[in-house]
Parts: structure tokens; sequence; C-alpha cells
């Protein structure tokens, strides 16, 4: 009972610890249904689209506030606040994470303290949320339920908790959801109004914009703690066991560059190379313009150049367990030359058995000649004798 209440006040405040944060983080991972609740109403949420039905715009609504939403997650919680990417003003700072509190992933803080602990245990036991240690549904959406993650441990993010406006948005981090959900139901009853033809609601566009938008946007960016562990593929040796993934890349706007990221954290780019599509940093860089966020730091050269490398031996390697694996293949290589000279030989060879030019009979003749001849050869001479004088 007193665990329920103390889940109940940390839904409104979510550094109340009566035993101590610390001793909370010490226990084994246990799921706390009652703290855990916001959470799952979340997703219940989305089944209110069997009442709300949907519209053109409410649908558009949702995918809008996905992409808006995940670059706040990848551009601000991941590469800002986590990283130190990038430098902004401290009021530039504040309006950050204002706006990464839409993504309802708890505070920036939060975030960051999880997210710096995942570095530095990364497929270790220690881990929150590997899927090797833990598996894949610990790793995508149980370690979020668990009492021993809910406290932020400020003491190991100490460069973010000097400020205290972001302590308390990280404090009270159900504050700006509850806000931002208000705000688009209002939006929605506003257009139902004032725009009757778009047959958009408050309800329908909360439960759109809101419960469903946030929903996948949650299944997103988890997708980077399960799924980028388990599926694509490995350019750098890295300690854990990180991949790069197209697929992920667009769903998470650059994050499925995984691998690259756990080989160098501290670059605003994830996609290393050109070819790799990264729209987060393709927005930080035009963001960079405006001056509001400036110093991005590149990759340095000697990691890009370890990456080179790092392909060339990898394709190199697959070539050679291509030929193992299929002899064929290393065999044509012996067969397909002597197949060829043995093919102009005998052309070759032909040529000179053939006439020559001049010996052969000519291809067009003249139509008078081949009468003539025709002639010659169908009608006997004792025939033609009668008819001449
Ligand atoms: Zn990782
Ligand atoms: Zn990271």
């Amino acid at each position: 009972m007193r665990r329920a209440a103390t889940a109940f006040i940390q839904w409104i405040d979510s550094d109340y610890c009566p035993d101590g944060a610390e001793r909370m983080r010490a226990e084994p991972d246990r799921v706390d249904l009652v703290r855990v609740m916001p959470f799952v109403v979340l997703h219940l949420g989305c089944l209110g689209v069997l009442w709300v039905g949907w519209s053109p715009f409410a649908v558009w609504t949702a995918v809008a506030l996905y992409f808006v939403r995940m670059f706040a997650v990848t551009g601000v919680h991941h590469r800002y606040f986590s990283h130190k990417t990038y430098s902004t003003s401290r009021f530039g700072q504040f309006l950050l994470a204002l706006y990464a509190a839409t993504t309802v992933q708890r505070g920036s803080l939060w975030w960051a303290y999880h997210h710096r602990h995942h570095h530095q245990h990364s497929d270790g036991p220690e881990d929150a949320h590997s899927p090797h240690v833990h598996g894949f549904w610990w790793s995508h959406i149980g370690w979020i339920t668990s009492r021993r993650n809910f406290p932020t441990d400020y003491s190991k993010i100490k460069d973010l908790a000097k400020f205290p406006e972001l302590v308390w948005l990280n404090r009270l981090d159900l504050l700006v959801p509850l806000l931002f959900a208000g705000a688009i139901w209002g939006m929605g009853a506003w257009l139902g109004t004032h725009a009757p033809q778009l047959g958009v609601t408050g309800p329908q566009l909360l439960v759109w914009g809101f419960f469903i938008s946030t929903t996948l946007l949650f299944h997103g960016t988890a997708c980077i703690n399960s799924m980028a562990h388990l599926m694509g593929r490995r350019r750098f040796k890295t300690d854990d066991d990180s991949r790069n993934s197209f697929i992920l890349a667009i769903i998470t706007l650059g994050e499925g560059w995984h691998n690259n990221h756990h080989r160098y954290q501290g670059a605003t780019r994830n996609g290393f190379y050109w070819w790799e599509i990264d729209p987060t940093y393709y927005g930080l860089k035009v963001l960079s313009w405006t001056g509001f966020i400036w110093g991005l730091k590149p990759v340095p050269d000697s990691v890009l150049e370890e990456g080179i490398r790092a392909e060339h031996a990898a394709t190199v390697a697959a070539a050679q367990r291509a030929a193992l694996a299929h002899p064929e293949y290393s065999s044509l290589k012996k067969v397909l030359p002597t197949a060829a000279a043995f093919a102009v030989a005998t052309a070759a060879s032909a040529q000179t058995t053939m006439p020559r030019k001049a010996e052969r009979p000519p291809a067009r003749r003249d139509v008078t000649e081949q009468a003539h001849e025709l002639g010659a050869k169908t009608v006997p001479p004792a025939s033609r004798a009668p008819d001449q004088p």
C-alpha cells in the first residue's frame, strides 16, 4: 500500500523517493504496476480510435507529430543532452528541453542519465536494456517498467544537474505531456467548430495526434535499444553488439547508424558518410545557420578512415568466404579463360578452311544471267530445233 502511494506521488514528482533513490536503484528488476500506469494509459488510449473514428487531417497530424517529435528525441534528448554534440545558450537549452518533453519520454535528464549509462555498460550485465542480457522484450519495453530504472542519478550528470530549470522540468515530467495533450484536444475542438469540412473533433485529434503518435514514437525510439543491437551490419568492432541499419535510420531519423555511434559518440552526425541518411543531422545543420545552435562536432578523420579500412577488409573477407562456400565461382575463373581461348582458336582454324572470298560464288547474281542458266538446264537443245527456221 505504501509502495502504491509512493508510486502515485511519483506520477507528479518523479524525484520523490522516501527510501532514497540509491536504494531504489539497487533493487532487483521489478515491474511497478502503479508507477507505470501513465505508460499503460498511453497505450490504451490508442483504442479510443474505435469511438472517435478517423479523418485525413487527424492521420496526417499523427504522422507529422511523430517525425517532428522524433527529431526532438534524436536531436535533443540524444545528441544534445546525452552527448553534448553541439552548443546553445542557456535559454536555448531550456527551450530544447521543453520541446523534448512533448515526446513523453520522461525528462531530458532522466533520458541522458540512462543513455550515458547504456554507453558505459553496453551489452554488459549492468546495461539496463540489452537484448543480449535481458532478452528482446525487456530491452524494448520491460526496462521502462522496472522500479530501479525510475530515478534519475543526478550525480552522474553533473553538467546538466547544475541547471535548476532543467532539474525542475525533469522532476515534473508529466506536466508538459499533459499540457501538450490538452493543446491537441483544444486544437481539434477549435477546428471542429471553425473548419467542420475537415471532419475533425477534439477527441479524434487527441487520439491520433497524442495517443497513437506518441505510442508509435515510443516504439520507434525503443527499436534503437532492442533492434539496433540485433539487426544490421557491424562496420566497427565495438565492445558491444551495436549495428548499422538503414531501416532503423529511416524510422528514427538517423539513429539507425548505431554501430557508428557506439564507435564515436561525440559527433553530431550518426551517418558518418554521405550515403548514410541522417535527417536529424541535416535538421541540426539548418538550425545552426539560424544561430540558435552552434559548434556542431564532426567525425574525426581517423574514425572515417578506420571505417573505410573496415569496409574494405569486410569486402575482401566476404569474397574469400564466397570462394570457399561456392567453389564453382573460383573454378569458373579457370574455366572461363580456357573456354574463351578454345573458342578463339576454333574460330581462327575455321577461318583458314573456308574458301577465300574471291573463290566463293557471288552472293548476288544478275537476274538475266540466272534465267539463262536456268533455261539452259531445263530446256534440252533438241526441243527448240523445230522453232528454228
Ligand atoms: Zn546502443
Ligand atoms: Zn548515444
